[in-house]
């Protein structure tokens, strides 16, 4: 059976592997030069199979005048009809159950994902910077501890090893914490969450695939439409000629809607920019990833560097700011850990990217009402976490289906 993959960020590359493992011949399209250059390119890198928590709550409707009016410093929102229907069905899914099932979704894919990422790189040869850094949530005040503390008992009955730390505990678990600027209150603690580079996996899984499974890498080739007929896909027009296939896999995470829309299919994904600066650690960098949840800001220590992450800007695909959103997170990070990273290196390199965000936080995986395609997309914040289980989910369907 032949599958086109569309899309080789981590989520298609990682898709492309299963299928290749299930026996099928596999090409995979980008209309970047190199794979890993959406999302997937300068994340933090987390594996946060631990924090899983839905960003749809009760409690983000209190907080949504602010956003709207431009209060919060974390989120910038220039309202568009898209944004208007998206922001409909988010709203819709801030409700207490919705955010109970949607945190507890997303930890069952994560959970499967660290045993399926344990057992590829039983396998795979390279190196993609893995480690097993666990991770502190950092909570800043009791509002954050109470909100923590039901979702940990939560996380804990599913076989998580998420727990609440102490500010004491906290800093026996990561000393770097002494210099942090604001007051930790506590934090959650998964010594079992990994942290490894997203682009560097995703670009030696290609070396891979390549040489082991034969699979045909297009690059620097642009999908414009999906062709279907009878309730069919049978072809996907690549730089202007059709090619065809027994199965088609969409992974063009913040993409994917222009391009299922060309056979109706809307999968209600939107892009929310998100933006990183990688640096040489300072003189108490932190070894385990930590993240500030009052500025939803991130630390992930990655190889000999320091790698920042944050914001969630809802201004569709506008890349104007990047530049003055990514001095704001330098600026924001050296106040809150001053001695986390060499903030006046020269060798700083920032980047943006788009998170594939679906209303309720879960990735839309599996077949679509149009035979012979699938959908892999809308992993959001999660997409390198959710990887592993994702793909191998994608990869059966389609087998599944034929
Ligand atoms: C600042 C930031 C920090 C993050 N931190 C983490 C983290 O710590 N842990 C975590 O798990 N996740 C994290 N994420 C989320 C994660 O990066 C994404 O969920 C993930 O990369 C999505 O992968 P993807 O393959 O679906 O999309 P992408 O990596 O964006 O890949 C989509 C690909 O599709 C291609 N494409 C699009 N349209 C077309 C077309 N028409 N024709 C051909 N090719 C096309 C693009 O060129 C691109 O290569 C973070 C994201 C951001 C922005």
């Amino acid at each position: 059976m032949h599958v086109v993959v569309l899309g080789a960020g981590v989520v298609g590359v990682t898709t492309a592997y299963y299928l290749s493992q299930l026996g099928c011949r596999v090409t995979v399209v980008d209309r970047a030069s190199e794979v890993g250059d959406g999302a997937s390119f300068a994340n933090a890198g987390q594996l946060s199979y631990s924090f899983t928590d839905a960003l749809a709550k009760p409690a983000f409707l209190s907080h949504l005048p602010a956003l709207i009016l431009g209060r919060d410093d974390g989120a910038q929102v220039r309202l568009s009809p898209g944004l208007v229907a998206w922001g409909m069905r988010f709203v819709g899914q801030c409700t207490t159950r919705h955010a109970r099932e949607n945190t507890l979704a997303v930890l069952k894919i994560a959970m499967r994902s660290a045993r399926l990422l344990t057992e590829l790189r039983e396998e795979l040869p390279f190196d993609f910077w893995h480690r097993q850094a666990g991770k502190l949530v950092l909570l800043s005040d009791q509002a954050e501890i109470d909100g923590a503390q039901a979702t940990v008992k939560l996380k804990q009955e599913h076989g998580c090893d998420a727990r609440l730390l102490s500010r004491a505990e906290a800093l026996s678990v990561e000393p770097a914490l002494e210099h942090v600027s604001e007051d930790v209150a506590g934090a959650v603690y998964s010594g079992s969450d990994e942290v490894a580079d997203s682009q560097k996996f995703t670009a030696g899984l290609r070396d891979w695939l390549e040489a082991n499974r034969s699979v045909d890498f297009r690059l620097s080739a642009n999908a414009t439409k999906l062709v279907a007929s009878n309730g069919q896909t049978h072809a996907v027009v690549v730089d202007g000629d059709e090619l065809e296939a027994d199965a088609f896999v969409v992974c063009t995470g913040a993409w994917s809607p222009a391009l299922l829309g060309t056979v109706g299919i809307n999968p209600h994904v939107f892009p929310v920019r998100g933006y990183s600066i990688t640096l040489p650690p300072g003189v108490q960098a932190p070894s385990v990833s930590m993240t500030a949840l009052k500025y939803r800001m991130v630390y992930s220590r990655l190889d000999g560097l320091i790698r920042i992450a944050g914001f969630a800007d809802f201004r569709g695909f506008d890349t104007s700011t990047d530049g003055q959103r990514t001095n704001f997170l330098l600026d924001l990070a050296r106040r809150y850990a001053p001695l986390a990273a060499d903030y006046g290196a020269e060798d700083i390199r920032p980047w943006g990217g788009f998170r594939p965000m679906t209303p309720n936080g879960q990735p839309r995986v599996g077949p679509t009402r149009s035979r012979g395609l699938f959908v892999n997309t809308g992993h959001g914040m999660l997409g390198w976490t959710l990887a592993c289980a994702t793909g191998y989910d994608a990869a059966q369907a389609v087998a599944q289906a034929h």
